[in-house]
């Protein structure tokens, strides 16, 4: 009789991830005719938001969202995304991002990724830090949510429910040009001011991909990582655990391991 497939770390992120995606599509449509459409499942919105409000003591739930009758606090929904950050990283990232989902489905089915090399000097994942200050920085000064202007995510959930930003349209289409090219890493490892914003999280997180037993050194997990985390020889090898900036629990590297000498949480 054939032996039983165990289902995989990563195989339950992959139903997280259409999960997501159905999630993103119906709630779209729940809200079409609304201006803020897509953005109460944006953490960022709500990010930006905060700082655009300021006066936090005033404006407690920054905005409102309704849900039929139902009224759901911005400060509840970062509150959300904020928690799950604390307990596991970057997780929003590599489970639940709409944007990242695709991107990673271009990359899978891009004939062209690797024919160009992007420059030594822009393979900075600092760089995203950078923007995501600019970007707060922005909102605190214009009261706006300027970002919101440029999301390429925005471009194609907004875009399904007729609100089409033509200022964001040529970021989208680049973003998906580095994402057919360079891969999903490009954007969501050098560009995403969001994943900056979870990235600060890794360091503290209190469930991270922890090593349990004897490393062999055979590299298998630093070949299957998407955001090319020297996962051995930075962590597992010093018995450390895996709170890199980048990792976005995709548990690719769980499963890859041959000793299976990697547990989460
Ligand atoms: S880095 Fe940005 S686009 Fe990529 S998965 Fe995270 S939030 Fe989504
Ligand atoms: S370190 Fe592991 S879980 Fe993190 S991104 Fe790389 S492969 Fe995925
Ligand atoms: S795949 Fe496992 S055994 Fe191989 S280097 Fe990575 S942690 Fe060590």
């Amino acid at each position: 009789m054939a032996k039983k497939e165990k289902i995989k770390p990563s195989d339950i992120r992959k139903i997280s991830q259409v999960l997501f995606i159905v999630l993103t599509i119906f709630m779209t449509y729940l809200f079409y005719s609304r201006g803020t459409a897509i953005c109460w499942l944006d953490p960022f919105w709500h990010l930006q938001t905060l700082f655009a409000n300021k006066d936090i003591s005033t404006t407690v739930s920054f905005t409102e969202h309704y849900i039929g009758d139902f009224v759901l606090p911005s400060v509840v929904v970062l509150g959300v995304f904020i928690a799950i950050a604390l307990l596991f990283g970057r997780i929003f990232c590599g489970w639940m991002c709409p944007f990242g989902t695709l991107l990673q489905c271009i990359e899978k089915i891009s004939p062209v990724k690797g024919k160009l090399h992007i420059p030594h000097e822009l393979k900075d994942p600092e760089m995203k830090y950078v923007i995501l200050a600019g970007f707060l920085l922005l909102s605190f000064i214009t009261n706006q949510t300027g970002f919101c202007e440029f999301c390429p995510a925005g471009t194609i959930f907004k875009g399904m429910t007729g609100h089409i930003i033509i200022i964001s349209l040529p970021v989208f289409i680049s973003v998906v040009f580095i994402g057919l090219f360079y891969g999903r890493k490009a954007w969501c490892s050098y560009l995403c001011p969001l994943g900056a914003f979870f990235g600060l999280f890794s360091k503290i997180q209190i469930f991270g991909i922890k090593p349990d037993g004897d490393c062999v050194k055979c590299l298998m997990c630093n070949k299957a990582c998407p955001m090319d985390i020297l996962v051995a020889e930075k962590y597992i090898q010093k018995g450390k655990p895996i709170n890199d900036g980048d990792c976005i629990k995709c548990m690719n590297c769980i499963d890859a391991c041959p000793r299976k000498i990697l547990k989460f949480p």
